[in-house]
């Protein structure tokens, strides 16, 4: 026990007699005692480092003990301090003023030394088990939130997945209904990516793919989402983007593509991508799988008419 720091409990007396004579007795064994003469001392105290316990006068000028208790008990910003109200006040209106302010125990003056040991170990317990408590919901939290974050990522590209993207077009065309902006999405999907596999391997295929994502994000908005939507093809869902704007976005995407070169096991290796363009007006009521299929029926044509170029779905409609 000894490489552990002492407990620290904050005595608050108007008295410093009532607070010397607490203050040599627990020190004695061994607590670090911090001490206060008035309420709003005792508040700065607990504000600047939160003590492990508070032994805490009622009878104060300024602001009596009932108040300060208060005050510590709603301050979201403070862990949980056990409170022991010490008063020459020993009638049972008192106490309960007192428990109802948020103490946690009570004891009365003249102090019975062996009972405020008593007291403060037990209440040193409680508060060790709560504050156990604490760090473990902040982990729980903590572990949550990395869960949610793996179940709605693609692992290689570090966009959304499938599923998530789905989500997110559902709520986007949701929060659309009965009026505002359009929606655009665009699909694309890399050229002849297989015979790169084929040719230079599985793993160069992944860098790729992982590069392909960070030129996506970079010619991205902070709104727009991408995901990775299946092996080679990824999804861009652009709000508030008419389908000429969202073409303009897949057409830099594929012009920047196109001049990148992918380096890899010094191999240098030049891709191109397709890209089908799809948009809803904000005042439609759309089914958002419609609006991918019309993207994926755009990507379709774009490889039809030879790869490395962006289709909208609108040409599309206008042709057949
Ligand atoms: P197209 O121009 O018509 O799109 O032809 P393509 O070869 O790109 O399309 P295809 O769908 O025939 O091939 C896609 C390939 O992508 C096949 C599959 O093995 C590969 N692939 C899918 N997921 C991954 C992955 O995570 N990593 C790597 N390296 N390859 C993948
Ligand atoms: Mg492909
Ligand atoms: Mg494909």
């Amino acid at each position: 026990m000894a490489e552990q720091p002492a407990e620290r409990i904050l005595v608050v007396d108007d008295h410093p007699d009532n607070v010397e004579i607490i203050n040599a007795r627990l020190s004695s064994r061994g607590y670090a005692i911090e001490t206060a003469s008035n309420g709003e001392e005792a508040l700065e105290r607990v504000r600047e480092n939160p003590p492990h316990l508070i032994l805490l006068d009622v009878m104060m000028p300024v602001m009596d003990g009932f108040e300060v208790s208060r005050r510590i008990k709603k301050d979201p910003s403070l862990p949980f301090i056990p409170i022991i109200l010490v008063t020459a006040r020993g009638d049972t209106e008192d106490k309960v003023e007192g428990l109802d302010a948020g103490a946690d125990d009570y004891l009365t003056k003249p102090v019975n030394f062996p009972e405020l040991e008593a007291r403060v170990r037990s209440m040193l317990r409680i508060k060790r088990l709560q504050d156990e408590l604490d760090q473990k919901n902040r982990q729980l939290e903590e572990a949550n939130r990395r869960l949610r974050q793996l179940s709605i990522t693609d692992g290689l590209t570090g966009l959304y997945n499938h599923r998530h993207v789905h989500e997110l077009l559902h709520e986007e065309t949701e929060r659309r209904k009965g009026g505002g902006d359009d929606v655009s999405v665009v699909m694309l999907d890399l050229d002849r990516f297989k015979a790169l596999n084929d040719t230079h391997g599985h793993p160069t295929g992944d860098v790729v793919l992982s590069e392909t994502a960070s030129i996506l994000r970079e010619n991205a908005r902070e709104v727009d989402m991408i995901g990775r939507y299946g092996g080679e093809e990824f999804i861009a869902i652009l709000p508030g983007t008419n389908e000429v704007a969202a073409a303009q976005f897949a057409e830099r995407v594929r012009s920047a593509l196109e001049s990148y070169v992918f380096e890899h096991e010094g191999k240098q290796i030049r891709m191109t991508v397709s890209a089908g363009v799809a948009s809803v007006k904000g005042s439609r009521i759309d089914v958002p799988d419609e609006l991918i299929k019309r993207a994926d029926e755009a990507l379709y044509e774009a490889k039809e008419s030879g790869r490395n170029r962006v289709v909208r779905a609108s040409a599309l409609v206008q042709e057949t």
